[in-house]
């Protein structure tokens, strides 16, 4: 019998405009986000076409028509923050720039295909760093609110992606109340609290090593605080090109190999804004895309959701 297939996820956080909730954007941050939303459609399909299972882990006010009826969210203390006026002008740009904060067609085209998933990614890409009770108050409201706004679509949040990778065990209790069965987080660290941001610890010099020379990787799936961690193995950088993106790309080769070899589980993940200037970013994303579809043709290499990944994995008890 031939072993078991490795598990190739992809995650993608979709969040346009809400991914930089703390910045002035400028002309040229709105020219980004605008063509990280035009790319939407295009990626989707490029998906859809190549079998991919991917999870948009969806920042889900981008699921609503607009900020009346994000305002009508009003038990959320930070839609209340927002509407009273919010920071660097946040509350004004929703207002007057709609198209990069509200984006319900999309993610209801992304719903009518089954195999992708839809995850979310907070209601207002809410950063779970400090868990003080009133963040965890507000953390609890604003996952109420993403599974309230998936139910008018009949669906339910499975997976999770936390803003900034940042998150520790009061916030994991909080997401499985809610009702999620897993997150996105670091690979392990036996022993450790769940603490997120890993990768911050590495530094800068030594995460941009690590991107293209660094230790091969893929993980297992493991349970921490009743969810399921199914943890990023790779961020995909899109925008690399020359020397650094062929680099990049052979690491991401070997990574697919090994998982598929060893029968382990390797994700993925990037922003839909990392496929910059578009020609490229697609190019390289089909690359590897290619690489996956070597494996998968195989049969060493099988493409699923999170929350596939999560459910197929041992119970957790
Ligand atoms: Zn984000």
């Amino acid at each position: 019998m031939s072993a078991r297939p490795g598990r190739f996820v992809l995650s993608i956080d979709l969040e346009l405009g809400w991914g930089y909730r703390d910045t002035r954007l400028d002309r040229a941050l709105q020219r980004r986000i605008q063509a990280a939303r035009d790319s939407l459609p295009e990626l989707l399909s490029l998906l859809v076409s190549r079998k991919v299972r991917a999870t948009w882990a969806t920042v889900m006010a981008l699921e609503l028509e607009g900020a009346d009826e994000l305002f009508s969210f009003d038990e959320v203390p930070s839609v209340r923050a927002l509407e009273r006026g919010g920071r660097s002008g946040l509350s004004e740009q929703v207002t007057r720039l709609p198209e990069l904060y509200f984006y319900d067609e999309f993610v209801r085209e992304l719903r009518s295909h089954p195999e992708q998933e839809v995850g979310a990614h907070t209601l207002t890409h809410l950063v779970c760093d400090r868990a003080t009770s009133e963040r965890c108050a507000t953390f609890t409201a604003e996952l109420a609110a993403c599974q309230e706004i998936a139910a008018r679509s009949s669906s339910k949040l499975h997976s999770l992606v936390f803003p900034g990778n940042y998150y520790s065990s009061p916030y994991l209790q909080i997401a499985r109340r809610a009702g999620f069965t897993c997150y996105r987080g670091d690979r392990f660290v036996s022993g450790a609290e769940p603490r997120g941001a890993l990768s911050r610890s590495l530094g800068r010099g030594g995460r941009l090593l690590d991107a293209y020379l660094g230790p091969v990787r893929s993980s297992g799936v493991e349970v921490s605080s009743g969810l399921k961690n199914i943890p990023g193995d790779r961020f995909l950088r899109l925008e690399d090109g020359g020397f650094f993106g062929r680099a990049h790309l052979a690491r991401v080769e070997k990574e697919l190999k090994h998982a598929a070899e060893t029968s382990a589980t390797y994700h993925l993940w990037f922003h839909p804004h990392n496929l910059g200037s578009r020609e490229n970013g697609f190019e390289r994303l089909r690359a590897v895309l290619d690489l996956f579809a070597e494996q998968a043709s195989a049969g060493r290499l099988l493409s699923l959701t999170m929350g596939e990944v999560a459910e197929e994995s041992e119970p957790s008890g």
